[in-house]
């Protein structure tokens, strides 16, 4: 069976590849993520999926492209109340899904699936819908069983291990306490009474 593996980062690739090559899987990895930020980071990160495919021996499929803009456009615009990763996660597996039936893959799935951290019900959801709109499937497993497992495989292979998912919103949550007054309309999070302090 040929899969194709949508990888949101190398950290969260090493337990899915190895995985599915004990399963007897034929992986190609896939990397489409257009809106890590900044784009050093994103640079940062292909680099070591690149790093990654060569110690664990698979071929990877690079859309190297920062696609920024549209991504922003898609999680402004979204329906009110939408959770904004799902908008994240329909945008980067919509070209993993139509990748996989361009080029006669037998199903795709993502490293996405990995985290704890993430939405995993969207994901699937979401995996499972795309697949049925471009005629292929979607490969559901949930890799979050070989948590300490991966953990154990990124520190042996030394992968640089990021502290933020991945896009703008992400990093701002990770690194600034007032993330939530900032957010609060984007997100539509419920008013805080304290206001942004806007002095040093
Ligand atoms: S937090 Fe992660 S999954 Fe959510 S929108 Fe940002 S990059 Fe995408």
């Amino acid at each position: 069976m040929k899969v194709l593996l949508h990888i949101c980062c190398a950290p969260c690739a090493a337990y899915p590849v190895e995985y599915l090559k004990k399963k007897g899987v034929e992986v190609t990895g896939f990397w489409y993520n257009p809106n890590i930020h900044p784009y050093l980071e994103y640079r940062k990160r292909l680099h070591e999926v690149r790093r990654l495919s060569r110690i664990m021996d698979f071929p990877l499929v690079e859309r190297d492209i920062y696609n920024l803009v549209p991504y922003l456009r898609a999680i402004i615009n979204r329906p009110k109340n939408a959770n904004r990763c799902d908008v994240c996660y329909h945008f980067r597996l919509t070209q993993a899904a139509r990748y996989t039936a361009e080029a006669n893959f037998d199903a795709f799935t993502t490293t996405l699936l990995y985290s704890k951290y993430q939405r995993h019900e969207s994901i699937k959801r979401i995996g499972e819908e795309l697949a049925e709109k471009f005629g292929t499937k979607f490969f559901y497993a949930d890799f979050r069983e070989g948590w300490s497992r991966g953990l154990k495989l990124s520190r042996k292979f030394k992968l640089y291990r990021q502290q933020y998912c991945g896009c703008i919103i992400s990093e701002l949550e990770r690194f600034y306490k007032n993330a939530d007054l900032v957010l609060e309309h984007f997100e539509w999070k419920p008013r805080r009474k304290k206001s942004v302090e806007t002095k040093q």
